[in-house]
């Protein structure tokens, strides 16, 4: 049987001008890593910026069956270069999975080094602790907990409600953890705020202004779950939007505003607009309507495929198509038993979305799938999708943006091979830099 090694090696082969960093990228989001005790941190009182756990798992085992990484955390991110394949700085969400055969630890020099069939490929570098992760709150929270940051300090995410309203195998989305991923934290006695307080964002966001001194954070994403009712009396614009308004107030303009949310009916995506929120992720999950059906039952109730399109294009007018930026689950179209069973099908049926919103000058962006093993898609795919479909879709989703002469969307930092810091796919790695 064909190693890891050699999947990689043909794909990188047969795909010259899709980057070797982001073909290794993506085989490391969609099956994860392990790594040597030595490379773990310690949590937050050490020199190395552990795993929040921002919003879902993103983890190949449930945290009891993590080992040692359950209790000293991975690292957030890991930045590759170097190695065999020459990798240009590469910055890699962490997911964890302890049958990988990818593994992060010490070569016999002493260095950091990650290994792919036990022969090391690349320098491993580790994102600092930053200054203002050692502060807490006045309640004690940390800022971890409060408003972590990702895409090496890029982004403050802020999940200000941890659950999601679309509950149990007939409304939950059939990838999505963020339920479980509450219930795993609570029970393992970590600190995990349901709701988030406006007043303990803004002293969170206050810490990370005051030691954040070389500015690397630029943009803050609210986000959460699903609201099909009310949190706190509120619906979900004006939920989400009561954050932005209180930190545009406290902090105006100093990060870029984001909200991941429902597509919302145009009044609530206005407020979203009002509240200072500049950019709009009303993630469409799936393309095709059939799988859409299937692997988003709630949203497909409350709302309905056709319907939640429609609220896209009217959002564009909103906040303009370039800042409509809707995300998909890449390779879920491929999960058994319901998804595509050929590269070739889902990767005409994902171009077909793409060409939808892009020639109407909205920029889709996608995260990888992580099969997490509580969800029903993770369960019956623990592989996730192959290879070869993620690094079809990044030539296919290039090739869609230049068709159009759109340009890397706003809000993700530099694109382009050894600058991008977008970590949970390699799309921005993919796309050229600004000055190439
Ligand atoms: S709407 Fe779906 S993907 Fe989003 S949090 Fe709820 S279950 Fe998860």
């Amino acid at each position: 049987m064909a190693s890891r090694t050699d999947l990689v090696e043909d794909l990188m082969g047969r795909f010259p001008h899709v980057p070797r960093e982001a073909v290794l990228k993506e085989d490391l989001l969609r099956g994860g890593l392990a790594f040597d005790d030595a490379a773990l941190t310690d949590n937050e009182h050490g020199d190395v910026k552990p795993k929040s756990y921002f919003i879902f798992s993103f983890d190949h085992r449930t945290l009891p069956e993590l080992g040692s990484a359950a209790l000293r955390r991975p690292p957030e991110e890991i930045v590759l270069t170097g190695g065999p394949y020459e990798l240009r700085r590469t910055v890699v969400s962490v997911r964890i999975n302890p049958s990988s055969p990818y593994r992060v630890g010490t070569d016999s020099d002493g260095r950091l080094r990650l290994f792919l069939d036990g022969r090391p490929i690349a320098d491993v570098g580790l994102p600092p602790m930053p200054a203002y992760y050692r502060h807490t709150l006045a309640n004690g929270k940390s800022v971890m907990e409060v408003a972590p940051t990702i895409q090496w300090g890029y982004l403050i995410y802020l999940t200000a409600f941890r659950v999601c309203q679309y509950f149990g195998a007939k409304e939950e989305c059939q990838y999505c953890d963020i339920n479980h991923n509450w219930r795993q934290h609570k029970q393992a006695g970590r600190p995990y705020t349901g709701v988030k307080p406006v007043d303990e964002v803004l002293e969170a966001l206050e810490i990370i202004d005051r030691y954040d001194t070389n500015r690397a954070s630029q943009a803050y994403t609210l986000t959460g779950g699903s609201i099909t009712s009310q949190v706190g009396g509120l619906a979900e614009a004006d939920f989400y939007g009561q954050y932005a308004q209180a930190i545009e107030e406290r902090f105006p303009g100093r990060w870029i505003g984001k909200v991941v949310a429902q597509a919302l009916p145009r009044a609530d995506v206005q407020r979203f607009y009002d509240y200072g929120i500049r950019i709009y992720h009303p993630n469409y999950e799936v393309w095709d309507k059939r799988l859409f059906e299937l692997y988003c039952p709630g949203k497909e109730r409350y709302v309905g495929r056709e319907e939640w399109h429609r609220r896209i294009l009217d959002s564009a007018e909103v906040f303009g198509p370039r800042n409509v930026i809707p995300n998909f689950v890449a390779g879920v179209e491929m999960a058994a038993t319901h998804g595509f069973a050929t590269v070739n099908e889902a990767i005409d049926s994902t171009a077909e979305g793409l060409d939808y919103f892009v020639s109407r000058g909205i920029t889709p962006r996608f995260t990888t799938w992580c099969p997490e093993p509580t969800t029903p898609l993770g369960r019956t795919n623990p592989q996730g999708a192959p290879l070869e479909y993620h690094v079809r879709l990044l030539e296919v989703y290039r090739a869609t943006m230049d068709a159009h002469g759109l340009s890397s969307p706003p809000g993700y930092g530099p694109a382009g091979p050894g600058r991008a810091v977008f970590s949970v796919s390699s799309f921005m790695d993919t796309l050229p830099s600004a000055d190439s």
